[in-house]
């Protein structure tokens, strides 16, 4: 079943951030990637977050054209992150298939130890740097924190996931040269300032993705989200900007290239 009309195809989209390596979305991985071609969605990283994550990340990113991977520890898993975790790590940051190193940051939202998550974060700051990659950046009521740590360690390669701050704050991100992207987040009626920090990033520093299966855009918040629907991101996010939605599609894919692929 086409979603459209042949002629109303809408420019294609990259989904800088999904997890079709989660329990949610893993088991019926052909099915999420032919709708998201269905919607134009032909390029995407698939984002690790612990071992299984990563392991998961890098054999999609081998076993299909179109899906790069990003590995790393998100804040909730750093209790795990040991030496060879970390030994194992390094390793598949050596596979050409890998775009950046995350998701890593902090989140002071749960209670894992704020300290195991920071030494976890430093370390990946480092690795990224060592191998050149940008580091993919999970930030939950810790601005002040991933702010600091990320201009201690003078990191030029980084991109906010899922931004969700003020338009203050995303503007402190892109004057540091940092990637901003946006997620179903930016949809949510509620989310006014999320907007408006859209608007405080240049537009060759926006990028789009859908954090499936988390964060739902409108009209499907609550379902399980997917690939595809990074199509609403950026419909939302034109009329955020007041610009044509494919000319945004079609800039956010050339940021997405120069930000994981190293070309335009
Ligand atoms: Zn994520």
């Amino acid at each position: 079943m086409a979603i459209y009309h042949p002629n109303e195809q809408p420019a294609p989209t990259y989904d800088a951030h999904t997890h079709l390596n989660d329990d949610k979305l893993y088991f019926d991985v052909p099915a999420y990637l032919g709708r998201a071609h269905e919607f134009q969605v032909l390029e995407m990283n698939v984002v690790g977050y612990n071992r299984e994550g990563n392991r998961r990340a890098l054999e999609l990113a081998h076993q299909y054209e179109g899906i790069a991977a990003v590995i790393g520890f998100q804040p909730e898993d750093t209790p795990d992150f040991d030496d060879s975790a970390r030994a194992e790590l390094e390793e598949q940051l050596k596979d050409a298939a890998v775009v950046g190193v995350g998701e890593t940051g902090l989140d002071y939202h749960w209670d894992t130890d704020p300290n195991v998550q920071m030494a976890a974060f430093e370390y990946q700051i480092e690795l990224a740097k060592k191998y050149d990659l940008p580091v993919i950046i999970h930030n939950r009521e810790a601005f002040d924190d991933v702010y600091q740590t990320l201009t201690k360690h003078d990191v030029k390669k980084a991109v906010i996931h899922s931004f969700s701050g003020t338009a203050e704050q995303a503007k402190a991100w892109a004057e540091l040269g940092y990637y901003v992207s946006f997620s179903g987040v930016a949809t949510f009626k509620k989310a006014k300032e999320v907007r408006e920090g859209a608007k405080a990033v240049p537009l060759d520093q926006l990028l789009v993705e859908t954090d499936a299966p988390w964060l739902a855009p409108t009209p499907f918040r609550g379902k399980t989200n997917e690939p595809g629907w990074t199509k609403y991101v950026v419909d939302s996010l034109a009329e955020t900007l007041g610009m044509d939605r494919d000319e945004l599609a079609k800039q956010t894919v050339k940021n997405a290239h120069r930000a994981f692929l190293g070309h335009d």
